[in-house]
């Protein structure tokens, strides 16, 4: 739909079209006749020697073509100017947005951001671990929690810890305890296997359930091998 197609209906309008009897359309080489929207599409020196018309019913209804004058193909593209100009100001004509892309986008930064603050907790254990080249490093729960660990590598499986408290220690594979399950025995009995540890590398951390009797005392008694 084009401007022309508006104005053939405008008697005012009506020097600006010429009817073409059908034996004269053509739509192909020298002197083709192209569709007005697919004319205005041309560049200048593609539109030499054709032209432009619109679809249009005479009164029997019969499918008729109208050529377009020139001076009416200029007000047509001067109106899709216009058009364009308006859509500009009401911001119809921004690119379209790519939700998906922006929300792949949106997910790759922030498993960046996660990976980048893994990445600086880890620098800070291992600072931690240099200052104290003696211990392995515990998880820290967010209420302080400390849970018990084993330098697994010291460990000369005297069987002592795993024992004392079989559902909290056991053996890998190479014949060294590792803990389990960290809360697998009582507080008492986790101090209990650090004092018992020949090895010395059992470090009870802190307690998992403070309600257990004598738990400052058991507290005082884990300091020693924390
Ligand atoms: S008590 Fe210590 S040395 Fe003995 S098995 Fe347990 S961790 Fe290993």
């Amino acid at each position: 739909m084009t401007f022309a197609d508006f104005a053939l209906g405008e008697g005012r309008f009506a020097k600006q079209f010429r009817k073409a009897p059908p034996e004269t359309w053509n739509d192909e080489g020298d002197n083709a006749m192209v569709l007005l929207a697919d004319f205005l599409k041309l560049p200048a020196d593609d539109r030499d020697g054709k032209f432009p018309y619109i679809w249009a019913v005479d009164k029997q209804q019969h499918l008729m073509r109208v050529l377009v004058s020139a001076e009416l193909v200029n007000s047509c593209a001067e109106r899709q100017q216009f058009w364009q100009q308006l859509k500009d100001v009401a911001g119809l004509n921004k690119p379209e947005v790519d939700e998906a892309a922006i929300a792949a986008q949106a997910r790759a930064e922030l498993l960046g951001q996660i990976g980048a603050s893994l990445a600086s907790l880890g620098a800070g254990v291992a600072v931690d671990a240099s200052a104290a080249p003696a211990a392995t490093p515990v998880a820290k729960s967010a209420d302080g929690y400390e849970p018990v660990y084993v330098d697994t590598p010291e460990c000369t499986a005297c069987d002592e810890c795993t024992k004392l408290a079989p559902k909290a220690f056991a053996y890998n594979d190479d014949k060294k305890s590792v803990v389990i399950n960290p809360q697998g025995a009582k507080f008492a009995d986790l101090v209990k296997a650090a004092e018992k540890c020949t090895a010395s590398c059992i470090h009870p951390g802190t307690p998992w359930n403070l309600n257990e009797p004598g738990i400052d005392k058991l507290i005082a008694r884990a300091a020693k091998y924390n």
